[in-house]
């Protein structure tokens, strides 16, 4: 059961990259539009700092540099300023590396662990699946994925929680149509559910904001909030690199009727410019 613990969640904007937006949403403009990379700070009265995912840092770039990486900023041109980073954007408010306690990893493209290696004490909490399907892969699988080898900490298996090696619950119908999820904290605080598609074992979370209310930070289950809203599927294009379309159609169906039957939920995903505008 969901309990309503005092968080706050802060959204920083850690650069954009652009793309056409037909590819996102199939009855968009093939005009190239931006779409930030925004990370979640919580606050929470025990555990202290918490952070969805770490956006775009200088090590992104970094990583890429290299052929066939190379490819990835080449696809989704990158804007990225140095004081973007989120680890910039938090020494600038009095919080350091140190601080952050938690990061939780919605999946592990590029854009989401571009900063991982900024915060070199923090535990990491991610869905087992999520990790597997990525760790063996290099080259053009991994471009293939999003994925950035070198992003990942060396030490990364020695600082991480994978939450499926605790024990899911049942969700109250406050979630439906999302019926099993894991109490990360156990404490009713913060729970993950599975929204494969975009990416395997991808996670999303729900939380009591104690400004927002009910949030739920659903990291790339879609691009923008329209697609969920309007249930509008991406364009066929974008189905070329996805691991598993069938799930990513039925959790973007999901987040429809969650919107439809539990409007109280803020649903927020990562690279929509409507939260970030929204947000200021
Ligand atoms: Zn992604």
């Amino acid at each position: 059961m969901m309990k309503k613990t005092d968080l706050s969640l802060t959204l920083f904007q850690t650069g954009y990259c652009v793309h056409p937006e037909k590819v996102t949403v199939k009855d968009g403009s093939w005009k190239k539009v931006k779409f930030p990379a925004l990370v979640g700070l919580i606050e929470h009265p025990e555990k202290g700092y918490i952070l969805f995912d770490t956006g775009y840092a200088e090590h992104f770039f970094a990583a890429s540099r290299k052929f066939p990486y190379s490819i990835y900023p080449k696809v989704t041109p990158v804007y990225f300023e140095d004081e973007q980073s989120i680890k910039n954007q938090l020494s600038a408010k009095g919080i350091y590396p140190e601080d952050i306690s938690y990061i939780i990893i919605s999946h592990f493209h590029g854009d989401h662990i571009g900063g991982l290696l900024d915060f070199p004490k923090s535990t990491y909490i991610c869905f087992k699946r999520a990790y597997q399907f990525i760790k063996d892969k290099k080259g053009f699988s991994a471009i293939k994925n999003g994925y950035l080898p070198d992003l990942l900490p060396k030490d990364f298996l020695e600082r991480v929680i994978f939450l499926e090696e605790g024990d899911g619950s049942q969700l109250s119908d406050d979630f439906s149509p999302f019926t099993e999820g894991w109490d990360i904290f156990q404490d009713g605080s913060l729970f993950a559910v599975d929204l494969t598609g975009h990416a395997i074992g991808q996670m999303g979370i729900f939380l009591h904001d104690s400004k927002m209310d009910c949030v739920f930070l659903c990291a790339d289950a879609c691009w923008q909030s329209r697609a969920y809203r309007e249930k509008v599927f991406p364009n066929p294009l974008a189905y070329l690199i996805m691991p598993d379309v069938r799930s990513y159609q039925e959790n973007l169906i999901r987040l429809h009727q969650l919107h439809e039957h539990h409007p109280k939920w803020k649903i927020l995903p990562t690279h929509c410019q409507e939260i970030w505008r929204n947000d200021q």
